[in-house]
């Protein structure tokens, strides 16, 4: 950002409690400044999406918005958390700005129900904190208060890990089942303990297998009940340095235990902030260039990554030796996720 003059003051970090001024007074800082955040969420005024531009589209349900493939529209995204605690060597995000105290479970219910009155009806919610399942007391106050004081426990999306998962099934489960929890996001990633050590995901194939186990069996009783079963939204990773074949196919062996599942594949992409990408930029490996920063999934991202190998696995090429050992279940899945590469 330093060298691109169009920036006329760059604040580091987050910048709470120096923003207002910055911008009623911005000679008066330099170009740049250090940023100084609020302690909690608590402390943010309800924003106001009126700010937002309205694309004028026909349909469109600004200041909310469409749906994506979640949930039914008008969809408003909120967070009730900054910055995940944990330290994934491939996510950047606790490198650029410290974490803080989660929003009360209250307010954002109170969001939610002026959004619906205002704007509504909300049809679902996208929480997109980078890691909704933690802190199991907010959580614990989450479950009993949102089915009850929301005008209506509106589906969501929101991101859990399986270690967590497994750590706190009941309230997991509880989650799930009482409160519309219906889009699961989980940073599955490998189907390998060697590739998940690398990754520093903290995380293992034990872990994963659980919650895959644990949420398949809700979903069926929720088929056995007549109701729509909830799913997974697994980010998973291919092409991530030291990854063997055989790795990969654990990986999508994984994937195909899933029963209920919108896979989001993607191609491991070095970025800086993040501890082995800058290993791999220092080490001249990566190939994404400055001008280069995308999120397309399927670029080649990495030297010395056979890529070939792994479009032949989206493909389904690999089948055969995948399957082997697989549930019949499981394999009776398509091994095709050429379309399930979805973001970086
Ligand atoms: S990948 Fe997920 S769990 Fe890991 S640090 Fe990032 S947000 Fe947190």
């Amino acid at each position: 950002m330093m060298e691109i003059e169009e920036f006329d003051r760059i604040c580091q970090g987050p910048g709470e409690k120096i923003i207002v001024d910055l911008v009623e007074d911005p000679l008066a800082f330099p170009r740049l400044v250090m940023g100084v955040g609020a302690k909690s969420m608590a402390e943010w005024p309800m924003m106001d999406r009126t700010l937002w531009p309205d694309p004028n589209l026909p349909g469109f349900p600004w200041p909310l918005e469409p749906e994506c493939g979640w949930g039914p529209g008008p969809v408003a995204t909120i967070i009730t958390s900054r910055v995940c605690p944990w330290q994934c060597v491939f996510c950047n995000e606790a490198s650029y700005i410290p974490n803080m105290g989660r929003k009360p479970v209250e307010m954002v219910i109170e969001e939610l129900n002026y959004l619906d009155d205002t704007y509504g009806p909300l049809g679902s919610v996208v929480i997109h904190d980078s890691m909704f399942f933690q802190q199991p007391t907010w959580l614990q106050e989450w479950l009993e208060k949102y089915p009850r004081l929301a005008h209506r426990p509106w589906p969501y999306w929101a991101a859990a890990r399986s270690d967590t998962a497994r750590q706190w099934p009941d309230l997991f489960e509880a989650l799930v089942r009482e409160t519309n929890w219906n889009t699961i996001s989980i940073g599955f990633e490998s189907g390998s303990d060697r590739v998940l050590r690398i990754l520093n995901k903290e995380c293992t194939v034990e872990d994963n297998n659980f919650t895959i186990d644990l949420l398949n069996k809700i979903g069926e009783d929720f088929q056995r009940q007549g109701e729509q079963p909830p799913k997974f939204w697994a980010n998973i990773m291919l092409g991530i340095p030291g990854e063997t074949r055989e790795d990969a196919f654990d990986t999508i062996r994984m994937l195909k235990r899933m029963r209920w599942v919108m896979p989001s594949i993607a191609y491991y992409a070095p970025y800086p902030g993040s501890a082995l990408g800058y290993q791999l930029i220092a080490e001249g490996k990566s190939l994404m260039s400055k001008d280069n920063y995308h999120r397309y999934p399927n670029d080649e991202k990495v030297k010395g990554i056979d890529y070939p190998f792994y479009n032949d696995l989206l493909a389904g090429k690999y089948d055969h030796e995948i399957n082997r050992g697989l549930s019949s279940h499981a394999q009776s899945k398509s091994g095709v996720y050429q379309d399930d590469l979805v973001k970086a």
